[in-house]
């Protein structure tokens, strides 16, 4: 019954208490609100995204306990690159679906081992508000992973030689590119994959790329999960799945979790390879 999944359900001790979030919410932030008790039962709360987009009425949420929301819960044997802290074998992330300090969502990372959850809850706390047009509720998604290969794109190092090698493999494979974008196009069609994923790089765009240190101890951080606006575009064409080749000009639009991270970005969540009990950090891009 629990799988590896975005939006839920989680394999979640009855007997835990539910996350919820104490912000700091902005005193000025706007959500969409929902009445729990109004929703139609046999309504998910995706459901009520996909019938209801109301922006009204308004309301402000202040400092109000927010309960948090899955996003993700991953389990390693079905996505063996995660590397649990040891005898755990389940990854799972929530957040409050409003924007905070940052202009995301605010993450909280759980790891257990699932055979110890033998009474599990039956019914996960409703979040009283999240933030308009429900950007941040993920459509229910049952995960089906599948490995890929990224590459580095620091090509600044790579000579005329390599690029040139670049220009003739696309000409054999009668590829058409810009050769003065051969860079750009390894980027965006070789090196790093859109859409959600775990670990692999990050799509550098609204920066350029820079250090991403723990802010315990100071250790590099790794990429755990990318949180996408769109499994692809116009431009990553190369890595849309087999089984979704029908669906690509629609852009993804209906596809994948339907979650926006502001307006179109990626919302990257990366660790310490130190500590589990170092704090988690997110960007945007
Ligand atoms: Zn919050
Ligand atoms: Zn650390």
């Amino acid at each position: 019954m629990y799988d590896s999944s975005i939006g839920g359900p989680l394999l979640w001790p009855a007997d835990e208490p539910w996350p919820h979030c104490h912000g700091p919410h902005d005193w000025d932030l706007l959500t969409d609100e929902w009445n729990p008790d109004a929703l139609d039962p046999s309504q998910s709360l995706a459901d009520a995204k996909l019938t209801r987009y109301d922006p009204e009425p308004w309301r402000d949420i202040g400092d109000v306990p927010n309960a948090m929301l899955p996003v993700a819960q991953l389990f390693t044997r079905d996505v063996p690159g995660l590397r649990p802290p040891p005898g755990k074998d389940l990854l799972q992330i929530l957040w409050c679906p409003v924007d905070h300090d940052d202009v995301m969502p605010k993450t909280t990372l759980v790891w257990r081992t699932a055979a110890d959850v033998t009474d599990v809850l039956r019914a996960a706390p409703v979040p009283s508000a999240a933030e308009y047009g429900y950007d941040y509720i993920p459509f229910p998604c049952k995960l089906d992973p599948e490995p890929i290969v990224e590459y580095p794109t620091d090509f600044d190092e790579l000579g005329e030689e390599s690029l040139e090698q670049m220009r003739q493999w696309a000409s054999r494979e009668h590829i058409a590119i810009d050769p003065d974008d051969v860079k750009s196009w390894f980027v965006s069609n070789v090196c790093v994959s859109p859409g959600w994923k775990v670990g692999g790089h990050i799509r550098w765009g609204t920066t350029d790329p820079y250090p991403q240190p723990c802010p315990t101890c100071g250790t590099g951080t790794e990429s755990l999960l990318t949180v996408a606006s769109s499994e692809w575009d116009a431009a990553t064409h190369s890595w849309i799945p087999y089984e979704d080749q029908a669906l690509a000009d629609d852009y993804s639009t209906t596809v994948g979790p339907r979650v926006t991270i502001a307006r179109g970005y990626n919302m990257i969540l990366r660790i310490c390879p130190t500590s589990p009990d170092h704090p988690h950090i997110q960007l945007m891009q």
